[in-house]
């Protein structure tokens, strides 16, 4: 369920609302004055979307940030070089790295 905050201009103080549908989110009052002069806090939850566009719009850009890894990966330009860099633990606690030798 989505949050609203919204900013007393009276007392400056933050109230939070919870709306079952956005359409509710316009009169306010304040929880601590009663002053309806509300003016609303802008967060993750308050842009009049709802969490399903929310990921509908989220699916584009991470199919194409797994594609571009991929791409990366198979040039061996980018993370799976560093990894292929490291050396085993193995192999690090035989060369006598100090982080073994507690
Ligand atoms: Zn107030």
């Amino acid at each position: 369920m989505p949050i609203y905050e919204y900013r007393c201009q009276a007392c400056h103080r933050v109230s939070s609302f919870f709306f079952k549908v956005a359409s509710a989110a316009r009169a306010v009052n304040c929880e601590h004055c009663g002053d309806d002069g509300m003016e609303r806090i802008m967060s993750s939850f308050s842009q009049g979307r709802t969490e399903a566009d929310e990921y509908r719009n989220l699916d584009p850009r991470y199919y194409k940030m797994v594609d571009d890894a991929m791409s990366k990966a198979s040039s061996g330009s980018d993370p799976d070089h560093y990894l292929r860099q490291m050396a085993p633990f193995s192999a690090a606690e035989k060369s006598g790295d100090p982080y073994f030798n507690e």
